[in-house]
């Protein structure tokens, strides 16, 4: 491609270099084009004969060649959109995924008091802790992670939103929670099966194993986090945990054997059951 090429052509030379390797290969070329231009959606298609300088030209090949590499997006720019908010996002974390925001759609929805104490076990990124205390900032939200990497990523997080009212700290699920007067618990931990072939493909393989991988057929931690909350949660507090779309059934016998009531499984947006609640 000329050095002199336009954002038209540009665009279709993103699209035909990625088709092979991405399924979103045409919002991917949109989406690195703008960051080199610092332009957004509409001005690509408002302005498609405009040249790009050659700095911008080659840094678009650059990131170019890094996604048909199947590098995440989202590590490419080093952020992630999330209930309307930016993320910080490295390769230490799982990237927040949407189907996450039902999760945080459904705590929103709970009869918790208006100041509930609200704990995020994995919190990775910090998207689930700090998408809520964006919008309940009377909520006392304590959030941990096992790796220190996470914790300094959710922190920064924490700080670039200035929701600073969030406690976060380094703990391997309940080795550093002492209080058992929560309202609320929520998880989004691992849960896919070690030897899932899903592992293998997509962004998946750029994310740590640690944020995506359980023992048990992906049960381990659901069902580890499901038996030692109950020592944490208020009377009537709620757990609410992500998990795999054929992992409800078995879940909610698990929650229901161990003595949560008003078990209930939430869809997320592809109709996929997602999380459930006890
Ligand atoms: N839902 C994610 C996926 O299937 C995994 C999230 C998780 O393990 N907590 O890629």
């Amino acid at each position: 491609m000329a050095a002199q090429s336009t954002i038209g052509e540009a665009l279709q030379w993103g699209f035909s270099t990625l088709a092979s390797s991405s399924e979103s290969a045409n919002l991917d070329a949109e989406v690195l084009l703008q960051h080199c231009l610092g332009k957004n959606r509409t001005f690509l298609y408002t302005w498609p004969e405009r040249p790009l300088t050659i700095e911008q030209w080659k840094h678009f090949e650059q990131l170019v060649s890094r996604r048909a590499k199947g590098v995440p997006v989202a590590h490419i720019l080093g952020e992630r959109e999330f209930w309307s908010l930016k993320f910080l996002v490295n390769e230490t974390t799982l990237i927040p995924r949407p189907d996450t925001e039902m999760l945080v759609e459904t705590a929103l929805n709970l009869p918790l008091p208006d100041n509930a104490r609200v704990l995020d076990m994995g919190t990775g990124t910090g998207a689930i802790a700090l998408a809520l205390a964006s919008e309940r900032p009377n909520w006392r939200i304590t959030a941990l992670d096992k790796v220190d990497d996470a914790v300094a990523l959710a922190k920064a997080n924490r700080e670039q939103l200035g929701l600073t009212q969030v406690e976060i700290l380094q703990s391997d699920w309940f080795s550093a929670v002492k209080d058992d007067d929560f309202d609320l618990i929520v998880s989004n931990p691992p849960y896919i099966d070690e030897h899932d072939e899903h592992l293998a493909m997509g962004d998946v393989r750029f994310e740590p194993l640690s944020a995506l991988t359980a023992a048990d057929e992906g049960y381990a931690d659901l069902n580890h986090i499901a038996k030692h909350a109950r020592e944490h949660l208020n009377v009537g507090g709620y757990l609410l945990l992500e998990h795999g779309f054929a992992q409800a059934l078995k879940l909610r016998e698990t929650l229901i054997s161990l003595g949560y009531d008003k078990v209930a499984t939430v869809r997320d947006f592809g109709s996929n059951d997602r999380c459930t609640l006890g």
